[in-house]
């Protein structure tokens, strides 16, 4: 077990990184954030900041001689850089990042696992996408491999000729029809224990989530079994400790597997007021060899919601609004178009 007042690093600096500062300064530890120039609102919350390059060598090996253990809120975090830090630090492995940041890898280690992602093909040039599009049908989606989130680096196909092949390596998937998506979040401790919270309906609007409602509803119900055992594979392939995020299409046919995060996800911030511990709480204690705590859902009704842009510069007025909703905002500076700025959680009757 990690005692109490180690230090934690965590490489990243958004909001997710604050979170899980706030989280294990609770419990009692010290967090030193790392993370590229940037408003980086994970800094505010943690005894000292290192802002540098992810290849700056003597910053990280400044960063890593005062660390105890190292995490990340971000799975795009190069895989040098983690490869620079001294493995004994690591939470957990790097090959978690290695699987998650590259789409094609991911799918083929899901299919491996015996998950069902969408029909796909790999597109590297233009004539794989004619290829691809023939081959796997349209609608569909163009995705570039690396580097996406938030339904950046997308494009959606509707016939052959909506979109050019971008000049970086990407695969296309056929678009699925479903009826909801839901995110099956769950804790691996050291010892290879394992918590799952309630998977949340998920609503995107722009490829951006939007919106996570309990109870999710009965399609969604009858398949989280399923897609738990496949991130209870995913976790152990992996030998994973922390929280691990799997996203899936509930379709007619079961859970069609959409992607996933080695990290705490926004489709789990109601966990914080929500369930017994939250997904930020639960990773801190899972990495620093801690009791995991219940991750049972506290409350009959539950929607969080992101507060986007602007909404943000009128979001405190949420705190006057019936049935105590829960506010965050996570400081950033600017109120950009589509940035994620808050969210508010909204619970109904206790349970139990
Ligand atoms: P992603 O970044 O891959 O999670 O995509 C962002 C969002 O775009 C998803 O949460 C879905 O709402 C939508 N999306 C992505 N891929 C597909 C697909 N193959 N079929 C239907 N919708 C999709």
């Amino acid at each position: 077990m990690l005692p109490a007042g180690s230090t934690i690093g965590i490489l990243g600096g958004g909001q997710l990184g604050r979170m899980l500062a706030m989280a294990a300064l609770q419990l009692g530890y010290r967090v030193i954030g790392y993370a590229p120039a940037g408003d980086n609102v994970a800094a505010d919350a943690c005894s000292d900041f290192v802002t540098a390059d992810w290849d700056d060598s003597a910053a990280l090996a400044d960063f890593a001689g005062r660390c105890d253990m190292v995490t990340w809120e971000f799975e795009n975090v190069p895989i040098s850089t983690v490869l620079a830090l001294p493995k004994q630090l690591l939470a957990a492995p790097c090959r978690a990042l290695e699987t998650a940041q590259d789409r094609l890898r991911e799918k083929k280690f899901i299919l491996g696992l015996g998950g069902k992602p969408a029909p796909y093909a790999k597109v590297e040039s233009e004539a794989d996408l004619a290829a691809a599009i023939a081959a796997v049908g349209t609608p569909g989606i163009l995705k570039t491999a690396r580097d996406g989130y938030d339904g950046k680096g997308q494009w959606r196909i509707g016939a052959a000729g909506d979109a050019a092949y971008p000049g970086v390596p990407c695969v296309y998937e056929g678009f699925v029809t479903y009826e909801t998506e839901f995110s099956v979040i769950c804790v691996r401790g050291r010892d290879g224990a394992l918590g799952f919270w309630d998977s949340t309906a998920n609503h995107h609007e722009g490829g951006m989530l939007a919106l996570s409602v309990l109870p999710a509803g009965p399609l969604v119900e009858a398949q989280v079994l399923e897609a738990r055992a496949l991130a209870a594979k995913v976790a152990a392939a992996l030998g994973y400790v922390g929280v691990l995020t799997l996203e899936f299409f509930a379709t007619t046919n079961g859970p069609v597997f959409n992607e996933m995060a080695p990290r705490v996800h926004n489709s789990g911030h109601w966990t914080i007021e929500g369930a017994a511990t939250s997904q930020f709480e639960n990773h801190i204690r899972a990495i620093c060899g801690l009791p995991l705590g219940g991750t049972a859902t506290r409350f009959a009704t539950i929607d969080m919601r992101n507060i986007v842009g602007e909404q943000a510069l009128t979001a405190h007025a949420i705190l006057a609004e019936p049935g105590e909703p829960h506010l965050h905002l996570y400081g950033k500076a600017e109120a950009r178009e589509g940035r994620k700025m808050g969210h508010v959680t909204r619970v109904g009757h206790t349970l139990g």
